[in-house]
């Protein structure tokens, strides 16, 4: 029965199958547990890379795995297909982005249905199209009656080459436009915003889930949760309304140290405050800071720039008076923009004092200070002096201090402030979805009523990037009737940023077909929250941010019920080519189609699991494919050679015993790594058990029943990673269809039972760690191992590896460079 494993050919034949039989189709009431196994969806922007793949392959390993487990497994797939690219494309190839975003789906979903995965396409979505961006319109009239969408004026990051608004989240490195690489500028336009300040707090609570510590830190300091105190200062002798100044500062301590008082230059108050004798020295200070990016304004050693206004605050605790200027690194946005300016114990207000020769006064004395001048801000803890009643206190003391007699007084009170700013969402752009309000001259803004939706793009707009939103030059699409009154009124023309539409696509899956509702309720309560969620760590700020967001927000509208949208979530790492990420300027993209058609599906989902732990990626390297490739074909042939047992195995009580604790310790093994989504470690194991296998054949040492229960067995372990070539040699070996349908193994606990060993940990040859390990641990495990152990860790700690060596069963050796 032997046959050449033809990998083109199965791959074909089990899809098409699995397609007509509706395999994978799931439905709600299978009588099973719900598991909802969520892959980020991609964006529409033409071919799928290797990169795709490796987002998109581990995961659906995992969910086989699940539902060979017994669970109902949700695992869908869509496109993300608004945003900037599609209408670049228009522009620059004049093909119409709808054209182009359908085009590049069709080429996507036909490379996705390569890779065998088992996505339900009957429950697509297409955030592009009318059926799915009438309901992104409607939760915008949701938020909007809510009160957590609103428009305002505000200066706003501008790319001048995308001639768009951008998020502060898509301003990337030294300020630039995350499309386009191009220094983003600021402008003063009307906007539309989402609150999601309102939900600082309750973002930075993750009660309850495993997300990844890198994600959380990264959106908690996105978050930027400061704790201080609010502090009033009088205005000197102004005699009109305001008479006081709040600022924000996190060391109310230092109080007695400032020495000058700062306001960003947009603040509201500088024209009051400002003498008439320094009125021009101030227009042309503030005209120049418009034309600096925030990130600038914010660098540090940046030279220090300001203009004294001729004006004066007085300190509530000292009642000195204290000169104001402004300059270009207090922002008006955060906080209060304004500052109370402590040199001695703040690094940026030192070098202003330096630069203008503003008095520096130290209030909390650095260890050992002897009272001389300070080189440099100390911006540690220490014990008060030049402070008044509070001297000699600790300053920690005399921050609890400080606070009670400033709110004693009236003066001010302890409170707490976040970097985080509401979420920009319109885009002058046209692929997006409309933002569903009409301006009307008598009502003004009106809400577009529910029933109207969609509001459908106009196909025959203008690409031209012109600073404004295309749609303005559409007249049909512009002129409407007010809601409201009924007069003429104008259509909103901006667009919604594209992370509106994916922020909620995962509620879309349960129900897509759902006509008269964003989602079904039942189904939603069935599937969510999303069990695990797989993706790039790219995202951290951007869409896992929001998609948290718009969760909570949906949830006090009252339409869902749970907090949060993603229970588990694991941002694999990434795959790099030459040494360096895949870009297609760069023209190390690797493409999966031509190596589907040389070594299967099959072969590339196995490498890419086998490249190295999914969470930090590795090197794409053909000749590590050709390796899986050969991998099955060995467990081709193995399966389907003949087995002859020899004579005598069926009295061999020894061989049987070691063959099923072979075979039980491997269950155990795949299914813990699955669980833990360590697919290279699963994947050596099932190589393992397959060499295994093979000396058993050629030796004839078990008996026939025994042999064919192995394979069986191996069959099962690989179903969830080679889906097609399990699929025909469970055909081939008179089983009957689907090896999906079945259950995974169980193991026996006392068979799997692992034989122990102890391992030494050497640094440089010097003993410095043992732990016992089972038998069967893999060079890489001993390594990751031995180099996560903490008493190791404190030798190697900042120094750099040179090599680590691995003696079987007995020794690691890191050595380190000298
Ligand atoms: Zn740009
Ligand atoms: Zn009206």
């Amino acid at each position: 029965m032997t046959q050449n494993y033809n990998p083109q050919d199965i791959d074909k034949k089990w899809q098409h199958r699995w397609a007509t039989d509706r395999l994978h189709e799931v439905k709600e009431d299978s009588g099973r547990p719900q598991f909802y196994a969520l892959t980020m969806f991609p964006y529409t922007s033409g071919d799928l890379h290797i990169g795709h793949w490796y987002t998109m392959a581990p995961s659906d390993v995992y969910a086989r795995f699940k539902r060979m487990q017994g669970y109902n497994v949700l695992h869908p797939m869509g496109f993300d297909a608004f945003g900037l690219p599609a209408e670049n494309a228009a522009i620059n190839h004049g093909i119409h982005p709808y054209d182009w975003t359908m085009r590049n789906i069709e080429n996507m979903r036909r490379q996705l249905k390569s890779m065998g995965a088992m996505y339900d396409w009957s429950r697509e979505v297409i955030t592009c199209l009318p059926e799915y961006y009438r309901w992104t319109q409607w939760f915008f009239l949701k938020l909007y009656n809510a009160g957590l969408a609103y428009r305002a004026e505000a200066a706003v990051n501008w790319c001048p080459r995308c001639q768009t608004v951008l998020a502060n989240e898509q301003v990337v490195g030294e300020g630039c436009c995350d499309r386009c690489g191009t220094t983003v500028t600021r402008k003063a336009l009307e906007q539309w915003f989402f609150r999601i300040t309102r939900y600082a707090e309750e973002l930075l609570d993750y009660t309850g889930l495993d997300w990844p510590e890198r994600t959380k830190t990264m959106q908690r300091n996105w978050i930027g949760k400061s704790e201080g105190a609010e502090i009033s200062f009088r205005l000197q002798g102004t005699g009109t309304e305001p008479q006081e100044i709040r600022v924000f500062t996190t060391r109310p301590d230092t109080i007695f140290g400032v020495t000058f008082f700062l306001l960003a230059p947009e603040n509201p108050l500088v024209a009051q405050l400002t003498a008439p004798e320094r009125k021009a020295e101030v227009d042309e200070y503030i005209a120049w800071c418009r034309q600096q990016a925030e990130y600038e304004r914010l660098a540090l050693g940046r030279e220090k720039t300001g203009v004294f206004l001729g004006s004066y605050v007085i300190n509530p605790l000292s009642g000195e008076q204290v000169p104001i200027w402004i300059t270009d690194y207090v922002l008006p946005t955060y906080g209060t923009g304004a500052v109370m300016a402590v040199p001695a114990h703040d690094e940026r207000d030192f070098e202003f004092a330096r630069k203008f020769q503003l008095p520096v006064k130290t209030v909390i004395a650095p260890p050992d200070w002897a009272g001389e001048e300070l080189d440099e801000a100390y911006i540690g803890t220490g014990t008060m002096v030049n402070s008044g009643n509070f001297n000699g206190l600790a300053s920690e003391q005399g921050y609890e201090s400080i606070c009670a007699l400033l709110e004693k007084e009236g003066w001010g009170k302890r409170t707490v402030i976040y970097r985080l700013r509401d979420w920009l969402i319109s885009r002058q752009r046209y692929w997006g979805a409309p933002i569903p309000v009409v301006h009307c001259q008598k009502c003004g803004i009106v809400p577009v009523p529910e029933d109207d939706l969609p509001i459908l793009l106009p196909p025959d707009a203008e690409f031209k990037p012109t600073g404004e939103s295309p749609l303005k030059y559409s007249q049909g699409f512009v002129n409407t009737a007010c809601p409201g009154c009924g007069g003429p009124a104008q259509r909103e023309t901006d667009t919604m940023d594209s992370f509106v539409c994916s922020s909620w696509y995962f509620l879309r899956y349960t129900s897509p077909e759902t006509m008269d509702a964003p989602f079904d309720d039942a189904r939603v309560k069935h599937w969510l929250p999303v069990d695990l969620y797989t993706g790039g760590a790219e995202h951290a700020v951007m869409h896992l941010f929001y998609a948290r967001f718009f969760t909570k927000a949906l949830r006090d509208i009252g339409l869902i019920e749970f907090d949060e949208p993603f229970t588990r979530l694991f941002n694999q790492g990434i795959i790099v080519y030459g040494g360096g990420k895949m870009s297609k300027s760069k023209g190390n993209v690797i493409s999966p189609d031509d190596y589907v058609a040389e070594c299967g599906a099959d072969a590339v989902r196995g490498y890419l699991m086998f490249i190295g732990p999914w969470e930090l990626g590795g090197e794409w390297n053909d000749s590590g494919l050709v390796g899986i490739s050969r991998w099955l074909n060995r467990v081709w042939s193995l399966v389907t050679a003949d087995y002859r047992p020899s004579d005598g195995t069926a009295s061999d009580g020894e061989h049987e015993r070691e063959f099923r604790h072979m075979l039980h310790k491997t269950i155990k093994k795949v299914a813990g790594d699955l669980e833990k989504l360590r697919f290279n470690t699963m994947l050596a194991s099932l190589m393992e058990l397959t060499n295994y296998l093979s000396k058993v054949k050629e030796a004839g040492a078990v008996p026939d029943s025994l042999w064919r229960e192995a394979t069986h067995t191996l069959l099962l372990l690989l179903a969830p990673t080679a889906p097609h070539l399990a699929e025909e040699l469970w055909a081939k070996t008179g089983h009957t269809y689907s090896v999906h349908n079945q259950a995974w193994p169980e193991y026996d606990e006392e068979l799997a039972l692992e034989e122990e060993i102890t391992l030494a940990i050497q640094v440089n040859g010097k003993l410095r760690d043992k732990v016992v390990v089972p038998a069967s641990i893999t060079e890489a495990e001993a390594r990751e191992l031995a180099l996560g152990r903490e008493r190791v860790k404190v030798h190697i700690d900042g120094k750099k590896l040179r090599d680590v060596i691995y003696v079987p069963k007995r020794v690691v050796n890191i050595v380190l460079a000298q």
